[in-house]
C-alpha cells in the first residue's frame, strides 16, 4: 500500500488557502477575496514522491479557535477530534504576509494542541512592494516550526511545501509557548483531574461557548471537576489572548521589518473614499444601478432563448409521442417545464455572482461591509445582511446561502427570515401582469405609472425586509455578541479564472438544491392538475362537447382544459378556499393560480393561462390573449374580478406572501430545523393577507 499524508488547510479567511488547495492538488476550488467564501470543507489529492499522496482537506476561514461562527465550529470541531477520519497528520497553517500578526494567533493555538504544524506564509509576491521583510530562521525558531514562503500568483515555494509535507514526521512538536500560565494553579488541577487529556484541548472544551461539546462528551466528563464561572472563564480567555499576542509581537519585532514609506500606498487612500460617508455610498449605488440593469437587461437575452428551448422540447414530446397517454404529459407538462423553471433563473444567478465575485475578488466587497454596516446595525441586521439582500433581488435561494459568513447567529438568523421579502426576478412575471392590466397608461414627470408602480413594489419588498429585520431584533431573545470583526483585504485586480469558478460554483448549487425541490413540487402539482375526482373530471370532453357546439376545434379543446383543471384536485383546493381569499377580491380561479404558484411564484400567469382556456395560443399571444380574458371576466352579477382593487391586493399579496416552497426548503437546510421556515411561512403569509385584505377594502 502507498503510504498517505492527511493534510489540513487552517487559516484565517482570506489569507488563500483555497489557492494553496488548488497548487497543490491542482484543483479548482473557487477563491476570493473576501471572509466566507470556503464554507464547507473540500478534499483534494497531492501526489508527493516516492508514491506517497497527501490528502489535502481546504477548511473554512477561521480567525481562533474559540468559535464565533458556523463555519470556524467545522474546523474545531475537527481539531478536537482525534477520532475523526479527516483528523489531520499534518496541519499546514496558511497567513499572509501583510498580516502575520493576526495570523499567528491561530498558529499559536494550533500549535498548543501538539498537531504537527507548517507554517505557510502566502503572498510573499506583495513582500517588495508593501517593503515587508522577513528573517524566516527566527521565525522557524521561535515558533518551532518549518516555513514555507510562498506565493500561488507567482507560482513560487509550493515544491518547497511538499518537500515539507513528505517529511512532517521530523516537525518540531513542541508548543511554542505556554499559555497555561496564565492561572497554572487552574490547569494543574485540570491537568489531574484528566491525566490523560491533552490541557489546551481540555480547555477549548470547557471555554467554547456551546455547540461541539458533544464531541468530547463521550470521553470528557466535566460532573466532579469544579470549573469556573463563565465571566472567570472570559477573562481568562482575554488573558490568554493577550498573552499569545505578547508572544507574536516579541517574535515579529525580531524578524520582520516593514519599510513604512512603501506600507502608506494607494490602499488607504482608496480606503478613505470608498468608505467615506457620501462618497462611499454614492459610489456603491452607482455600482449596484449597473447591476440592476446588467440583470434585467443583458438576462433576458438567454432566459427567453431557454424559455423557447423548452416549450419546443416540450411540444417536441407531445408530437413525438402523441400516444403515450398520461405519461407524455407528465413528461411534456410536468417534468420538462419542472426543469425548464429551474434553468430559466441560471442567466441572472450567474450574472449576480459574476457581479457578486468580482466586487469581492478585488477587496471592495469588504468596504462596502463596513460602510453599510453603521446603517445596518440599527435594524438588528450586519453589515455582512448587504450581500444576501441585495442577492434576494435575484433570487432568495443563493442569498439565503450567502448569510453563512455571518458571525452571529441572531443576525444570521435574522438576515434568512427577512431576505425572501426582497423583490426576486420569480414576482416579475405576475407583477407585469397585473400591472398592465390594473395600472393606467400615463406618466408622472416622464415616468409611466407602471414603471412607478415597479419601483414602488421593490421598494416596498426592501423596506418590509428592513422593518421585519427591526421587529425580529427587539422580539427575539437570543443573545447577541457585540463585537464586529471585517476583514479589510488589500485591493487586488480580479482574476477571471477566479470569478469564473465562483459563478459556476454557485450556479451549481443552486440548480443542485433548488433544482430537485422545485421539480419535485411541479411533478406533485402536475399530478394535481391532471386528476380530479369523480364524473366532471373524468366525462369532461362529453360534457363540453355537449354544452358548445359550433365552435372552433382549438376552442374546444382550451374550453375541455379548462374545465378538466376546474374540477381536478387543484381546482377543489382553489374553490374551497375560495371563502378564504374572496375578502382580498380574488375568486376561485385566482386561488387556483395562489395554490399552484406555490412553487414558484412564475408558475401563476401560466395557470391562469390555462385556467382562461389560452393554452394552445403561441407563448407572446397567449400572454396578450390572458390580459383580454382577464380584463373581460367577470362575476355573476357582472362585477369586474380584475379591477384596480383587487390588482392592488393581488400585487401587495405577491410582494409579501413566501410563495416559494424552493426558499423554505433552503432555510430548513441552513437553519437545521423545520421551526424558522415554518415561522417565515406563517408570519410573511399572514402579513400578506392583512395587507391585501386592508388594501382591497379601502379601494374597492
Ligand atoms: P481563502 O479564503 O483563505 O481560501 O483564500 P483564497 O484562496 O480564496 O484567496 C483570497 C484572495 O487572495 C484571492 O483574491 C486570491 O486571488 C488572493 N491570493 C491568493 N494567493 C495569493 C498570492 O500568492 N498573492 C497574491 N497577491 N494574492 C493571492
Ligand atoms: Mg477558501
Amino acid at each position: 500500500m502507498s503510504k498517505q499524508v492527511k493534510v489540513a488547510l487552517i487559516g484565517n479567511p482570506n489569507t488563500g488557502k483555497t489557492s494553496v488547495f488548488n497548487a497543490l492538488t491542482g484543483l479548482n476550488q473557487k477563491v476570493g477575496n473576501y471572509p466566507g467564501i470556503t464554507v464547507d470543507k473540500k478534499e483534494g489529492v497531492c501526489k508527493l514522491s516516492r508514491g506517497v499522496k497527501a490528502y489535502i482537506l481546504d477548511l473554512p476561514g477561521t480567525y481562533s479557535l474559540n468559535a464565533s461562527s458556523a463555519d470556524e465550529n467545522v474546523v474545531i470541531e475537527l481539531l478536537l477530534n482525534k477520532n475523526d477520519k479527516d483528523f489531520p497528520d499534518v496541519a499546514v497553517v496558511v497567513s499572509d504576509v501583510e498580516n502575520l500578526k493576526r495570523n499567528l494567533l491561530l498558529f499559536t493555538q494550533i500549535k498548543d494542541l501538539k498537531i504537527p504544524s507548517i507554517l505557510v506564509i502566502n503572498m510573499s509576491d506583495l513582500m517588495s512592494r508593501k517593503g515587508i521583510s522577513l528573517n524566516i530562521p527566527i521565525l522557524e525558531e521561535k515558533l518551532c516550526t518549518k516555513v514555507a514562503l510562498l506565493s500561488t500568483r507567482k507560482n513560487t515555494g509550493i515544491e518547497n511545501l511538499k518537500t515539507l509535507i513528505e517529511n512532517y514526521r521530523t516537525l518540531p512538536k513542541a508548543q511554542c509557548l505556554d499559555a497555561t500560565s496564565i492561572d497554572s494553579d487552574y490547569f494543574e488541577r485540570l491537568g489531574k483531574a484528566f491525566p490523560n487529556q491533552d490541557l489546551y484541548k481540555l480547555w477549548l472544551v470547557i471555554t467554547q461557548d456551546v455547540n461541539f461539546r458533544s464531541v468530547a462528551r463521550n470521553e470528557l466528563d466535566f460532573t466532579n471537576f469544579q470549573t469556573k464561572t463563565a465571566p472567570e472563564l472570559k477573562r481568562l480567555q482575554q488573558k490568554e489572548a493577550i498573552k499569545r499576542y505578547q508572544f507574536i509581537n516579541g517574535i515579529l519585532n525580531e524578524a520582520q521589518v516593514i519599510d513604512q514609506s512603501k506600507a502608506k500606498d494607494l490602499r488607504s487612500k482608496l480606503d478613505r473614499v470608498l468608505t467615506h460617508k457620501i462618497w462611499g455610498y454614492l459610489i456603491f449605488f452607482t455600482i449596484l444601478l449597473i447591476i440592476f440593469q446588467a440583470i434585467y437587461d443583458w438576462a433576458t437575452i438567454p432566459m427567453d432563448l431557454i424559455d423557447n428551448t423548452f416549450a419546443t422540447l416540450a411540444e417536441w414530446i407531445k408530437n413525438t409521442y402523441p400516444n403515450g397517454g398520461k405519461i407524455t404529459d407528465l413528461f411534456a407538462e410536468g417534468i420538462v417545464s419542472g426543469i425548464g423553471g429551474v434553468v430559466i433563473f441560471i442567466p441572472q444567478i450567474a450574472f449576480l455572482f459574476l457581479f457578486i465575485s468580482i466586487l469581492e475578488e478585488s477587496g471592495y466587497m469588504s468596504r462596502v461591509v463596513f460602510l453599510m454596516d453603521r446603517i445596518m446595525r440599527r435594524f438588528g441586521i450586519s453589515g455582512k445582511s448587504v450581500v444576501p439582500l441585495i442577492s434576494g433581488t435575484a433570487c432568495a435561494i443563493p442569498a439565503v446561502m450567502a448569510t453563512r459568513n455571518i458571525e452571529n447567529w441572531k443576525e444570521r438568523l435574522i438576515t434568512i427570515l427577512v431576505t425572501p421579502f426582497m423583490t426576486c426576478s420569480a414576482r416579475l412575471p405576475v407583477y407585469l401582469i397585473i400591472i398592465t392590466l390594473v395600472i393606467p397608461n400615463g406618466n408622472f414627470m416622464g415616468i409611466s405609472y407602471q414603471a412607478l408602480t415597479l419601483m414602488l413594489l421593490y421598494l416596498i419588498g426592501f423596506g418590509m425586509a428592513i422593518f421585519s429585520a427591526f421587529v425580529l431584533d427587539k422580539v427575539m431573545k437570543i443573545q447577541r455578541k457585540t463585537y464586529f470583526v471585517v476583514e479589510m483585504p488589500s485591493y487586488k485586480l480580479p482574476l477571471l479564472k477566479n470569478v469564473f469558478i465562483t459563478v459556476v460554483e454557485k450556479t451549481k448549487t443552486f440548480v443542485l438544491e433548488a433544482g430537485k425541490i422545485i421539480l419535485a413540487i411541479s411533478i406533485i402539482l402536475w399530478v394535481m392538475a391532471s386528476y380530479g375526482p369523480g364524473e366532471k373530471f373524468n366525462n369532461a370532453e362529453k360534457i363540453v362537447m355537449a354544452e358548445n357546439n359550433n365552435i372552433s376545434d382549438t376552442a374546444l379543446e382550451d374550453k375541455i382544459t379548462s374545465y378538466q383543471l376546474e374540477h381536478s384536485y387543484i381546482g377543489i383546493v382553489g374553490k374551497t378556499i375560495e371563502p378564504i381569499i374572496k375578502p382580498l377580491g380574488y375568486d376561485w380561479k385566482i386561488g387556483i393560480g395562489l395554490v399552484a404558484s406555490f412553487a414558484a411564484r412564475e408558475v401563476f400567469v401560466g395557470t391562469l393561462a390555462t385556467i382562461y382556456s389560452v393554452g394552445s395560443a403561441s407563448e407572446n399571444e397567449s400572454i396578450e390573449t390572458i390580459k383580454i380574458k382577464m380584463s373581460n371576466e367577470r362575476y355573476e352579477n357582472g362585477n369586474k374580478v380584475f379591477t384596480f382593487a383587487s390588482g392592488i391586493s393581488l400585487l401587495l399579496f405577491y410582494a409579501f406572501a413566501m410563495q416559494c416552497m424552493s426558499t423554505l426548503a433552503i432555510v430548513k437546510r441552513e437553519t437545521k430545523s423545520w421551526k424558522w421556515p415554518l415561522i417565515q411561512l406563517f408570519g410573511m403569509t399572514t402579513i400578506a393577507y392583512l395587507f391585501a385584505f386592508i388594501s382591497f377594502q379601502l379601494l374597492k
